[in-house]
């Protein structure tokens, strides 16, 4: 028996990194389906050969409300019903300082990254919510490091996220009793992360580099070690698991290493 026995998700972002291993850890703990947003079809196509009859996808930009709206439907169709919404996908600014851009990129990156990091949440939430008041389920996002701290992105990236954690505790709010809403904040993590394509830097990766990504994120915090996606994997089962949190609600569970406890 699984901790998630019968539960249909959806997970935006779900073809790579933290998204794909939340994906296949749900379906091992006994999830009837899992509907996987990403722009990615490629890899989406390869992803649903894993498992043909628990994964359907929708291949499409978290910026298009239809996007979501399509996904909700499949889920509806396909597995008959939607327990938990993992708002999941986003873009890094590769901690550019404000004084690094010109007005014209600050404005095309600012439009780009708060569409994806932040309106590509709320447009799930909007068009997921009726879906999960009906199955009494959950909505979980992820977070950051960056969601509390500063150091963890430039001034674009730390502000969606800030603004993650905001928009956490208003929809738990805004939702309860009927569906609880959580986030998940992982640290330094090696994933495709990529980059904004306002920067050109869309084909840059967090772990281009994995040798060297993975000693700085290692030095950088107590547990002393570079975070892979599986290791936050388990805390979006916890959160999606009625049995386990249902008194769980605003809350981000902070998956970082440690940083939170790092000496001044
Ligand atoms: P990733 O690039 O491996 O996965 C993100 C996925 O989102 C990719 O499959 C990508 O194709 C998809 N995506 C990006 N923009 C999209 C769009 N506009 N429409 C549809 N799909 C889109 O990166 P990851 O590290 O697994 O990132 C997942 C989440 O984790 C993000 O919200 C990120 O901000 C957050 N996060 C990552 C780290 C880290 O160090 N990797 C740390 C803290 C938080």
């Amino acid at each position: 028996m699984g901790w998630l026995d019968g539960n249909v998700a959806i997970v935006t972002g779900g073809e790579s990194g933290i998204g794909r291993a939340v994906v296949l850890r749900y379906l091992d703990e006994g999830a009837a389906g899992v509907v996987v947003v990403d722009r990615n079809a490629d890899g989406l196509a390869a992803l649903k050969a894993k498992h043909p009859k628990k994964i359907a996808t929708v291949a499409g930009d978290v910026r298009d409300y239809a996007t979501h709206a399509q996904a909700v439907a499949l889920a509806l169709k396909t597995f008959g019903k939607l327990d938990t919404l993992v708002g999941n996908a986003g873009v890094f600014d590769f901690h550019r300082p404000l004084k690094g851009y010109t007005p014209e990129m600050l404005a095309a990156t600012f439009e780009e990254i708060f569409a994806i990091n932040l309106r590509g949440y709320l447009y799930a939430a909007h068009a997921a919510h009726e879906a999960l008041i009906a199955s009494q389920g959950c909505m979980i996002f992820t977070a950051s490091v960056a969601s509390l701290h500063a150091g963890g992105g430039g001034p674009l990236y730390t502000a969606s996220k800030h603004a993650v954690a905001g928009l956490i505790r208003q929809l738990a709010a805004e939702f309860a009793p009927d569906v609880r809403v959580n986030g998940v904040g992982p640290g330094g993590t090696l994933t495709n992360l990529s980059g904004t394509a306002s920067l050109g830097h869309d084909n840059r990766h967090m772990s281009d580099k994995r040798a060297e990504a993975a000693e700085r994120i290692g030095n950088a915090v107590p547990l002393r070690f570079a975070q892979e996606p599986e290791d936050h994997a388990g805390l979006y089962v916890l959160l999606a698991s009625r049995a386990n949190a249902r008194a769980v609600t605003g809350e981000i569970l902070m998956s970082d290493g440690g940083i939170g406890i790092r000496p001044l």
